[in-house]
């Protein structure tokens, strides 16, 4: 069920319950997603660099666990806790960005009776601020629009309507796949430095210092500048890709789904990675993710969209503790359902 969103992930869980029950089929149920795993499963089988590392009943490795990686395992799970990390930037009341009565459309399908294409509008009447220093969530089901509202913002779907103002200098973009979206055959040093040699006049001595320290800045020592994409983890890989989007100091990162291919604990570090980051240099993030925990974790206000509206829209207490939107609550139960 990993491709899959909450609601359907909920479903298909569902299902393999009935089939368990009625018919008495077992099930080896393989999965990085320990939410689910403890919603489904009655043993639980722990594996860490080719061993079995801990075996137990669902509650004996869920709230007893006694192997160290297990402990951590279990530690990185998103929590919806109503005291999170309460020491956040400082937030002006400037924005950075305001998208107003937005619409968005792309043309699709070659019909063979028509000959031509249709319009077809994904993005509906959208209108929100973010401010300076703000992380802003964007959740939503799988095609509700919200890598359309991303590319939009950076004016890569061009048939729009609608007003979308910068205070700042253009956003800069993290991709879900830290895979294609490093180049394969430069080096580290190369693709970090890319930013700087198009949009700044830098000498090469200050080019590389700048590149050492942005290094530091995302928790890699220098000598990854030497290595190649390839050489590197899934989850440095995305410290590379945020690193990159942060060459030319933008005020404004957007991340779209930046975690959803990254297994538990990568994501857990990754996202308080970017927590430190807008922290240390007040860059406002906009946070796309299919996963509402995530998003609860990092983020200062939280947009809900569906079917291309944004439905609900709050600070992350209103709309994770009082949704006033039913299909909020509906993606709010799918959530505890599987904890
Ligand atoms: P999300 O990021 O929330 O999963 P998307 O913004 O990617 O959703 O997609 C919203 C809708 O737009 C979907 O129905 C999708 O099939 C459609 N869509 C996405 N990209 C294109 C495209 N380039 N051309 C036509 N339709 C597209
Ligand atoms: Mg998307």
């Amino acid at each position: 069920t990993t491709a899959l969103d909450v609601t359907v992930q909920a479903q298909i869980i569902k299902l393999l319950k009935k089939v368990n029950r009625e018919r008495g089929t077992a099930i080896l149920f393989i999965s990085h997603d320990l939410a689910l795993v403890r919603s489904l499963c009655q043993r639980i089988l722990v594996m860490y660099k080719g061993k079995i590392v801990e075996e137990g009943s669902r509650d004996e490795v869920f709230y007893r666990p006694q192997n160290e990686y297990t402990k951590t395992l279990i530690n990185s799970m998103p929590k919806l806790s109503r005291e999170k990390n309460t020491d956040r930037y400082e937030k002006s009341d400037d924005p950075v960005l305001k998208v107003d009565s937005l619409n968005a459309y792309y043309s699709v399908g070659k019909s063979i009776f028509s000959g031509g294409r249709t319009r077809r509008q994904i993005l509906k009447n959208i209108s929100f601020e973010v401010k300076e220093g703000e992380i802003l969530g964007l959740v939503g089901e799988s095609g509700s629009g919200k890598s359309t509202l991303g590319k939009s913002i950076l004016s890569l779907v061009k048939d729009v309507e609608g007003e979308i103002i910068h205070y700042t200098k253009m956003p800069q973009m993290v991709f879900q796949d830290p895979f294609s979206s490093l180049n394969p055959s430069k080096t580290i040093g190369w693709i970090l430095e890319e930013p700087l040699r198009i949009g700044s006049d830098l000498s090469d001595e200050e080019r590389n210092r700048r590149v050492d320290e942005m290094l530091m800045k995302v928790e890699l020592s220098p000598d990854f500048k030497d290595r190649y994409p390839n050489e590197l983890s899934g989850g440095q890989r995305q410290r590379i890709c945020i690193a990159v989007a942060l060459m030319l100091e933008p005020k404004l990162i957007i991340a779209d789904e930046p975690v959803s291919a990254l297994d538990l604990t990568i994501q857990a570090e990754i996202v308080k990675l970017l927590f430190k980051l807008n922290r240390e240099l007040g860059v406002s993030i906009i946070f796309i993710s299919h996963d509402l925990k995530v998003v609860y974790n990092l983020c200062d206000r939280v947009m809900v969209m569906k079917d291309g509206e944004i439905v609900e829209m709050g600070s992350d207490k209103e709309v994770y503790f009082s949704p006033k939107n039913d299909y909020t609550k509906r993606l709010l139960e799918a959530v505890s359902d599987n904890q």
